[in-house]
């Protein structure tokens, strides 16, 4: 293992937790995999460098596990949410650096930024969204989320809105979205977009947005 390299821990060993271990595993990540199921264990037990079963709502067995000196500690509990919750708190305590936890809804998500989880992640709730944006409009070729609420979509220019300038589609007052940028085609970016300039149909526009005003946006141009 080359020196100076990231250092991991997966708490929670379902498909979530499962899937973060083994990618991070395949990159050539030391990883240590915990779960308190000695069967799902066993089936990490070939893919990750450790593979341990505990209780991780025991402290003791966290720090017999050497848990603290490590960079970043996923917590990937699904639907228990007390232990996760304890977990996180007990991770906190022991002075590890970062800790990302799996959230099961916004209310643990705010329990858990509340007591210290250095990042909350919704995988459910974000891979749903991104379905959504493709369903609505196949045009969406890029999903990037900056917040639960506010995400920037590349949108490649469809029919109905080819000819038109930025001025006469007026995104900032019907959507409250913002065209940030503006590709033509490879690598060319227009990063200053003219809004009196026509759009082309192979131009892709880069666009900050709500959430909601952005599916609305894509809806209407799907
Ligand atoms: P997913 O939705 O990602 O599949 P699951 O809820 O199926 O998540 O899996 C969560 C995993 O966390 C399970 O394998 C379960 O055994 C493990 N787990 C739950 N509570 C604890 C705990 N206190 N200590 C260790 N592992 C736990």
């Amino acid at each position: 293992m080359a020196k100076g390299k990231k250092q991991f821990a997966v708490i929670g060993l379902g498909r979530f937790g499962s899937s973060v271990a083994q990618y991070l595993a395949k990159m050539g990540y030391e990883v240590l995999a915990v779960d308190e199921s000695q069967e799902r264990v066993q089936d990490m037990a070939n893919v990750v460098t450790h593979a341990v079963s505990a209780d991780s709502t025991d402290e003791e067995a966290l720090k017999a596990l050497g848990i603290r000196n490590l960079d970043v500690v996923v917590v990937a509990i699904g639907q228990d949410i007390q232990a996760s919750i304890l977990t996180t708190l007990i991770l906190k305590d022991l002075g590890v650096p970062k800790i990302i936890v799996k959230a099961q809804n916004e209310l643990h998500g705010k329990v858990l930024s509340k007591i210290g989880a250095d990042k909350v992640v919704f995988p459910e709730r974000d891979m749903g969204l991104r379905v959504a944006h493709h369903l609505i409009s196949p045009n969406i070729i890029e999903h990037i989320e900056l917040s639960p609420d506010y995400s920037i979509v590349e949108l490649q220019v469809p029919s109905n809105m080819a000819g038109k300038t930025l001025r006469e589609l007026d995104f900032r007052v019907r959507f409250g979205c913002n065209v940030m940028a503006i590709k033509h085609g490879g690598e060319k970016m227009d990063v200053t977009p003219r809004a009196d300039k026509p759009l082309q149909r192979a131009d892709v526009l880069v666009i900050v947005g709500n959430n909601g005003q952005l599916l609305q946006l894509e809806q209407a141009y799907a």
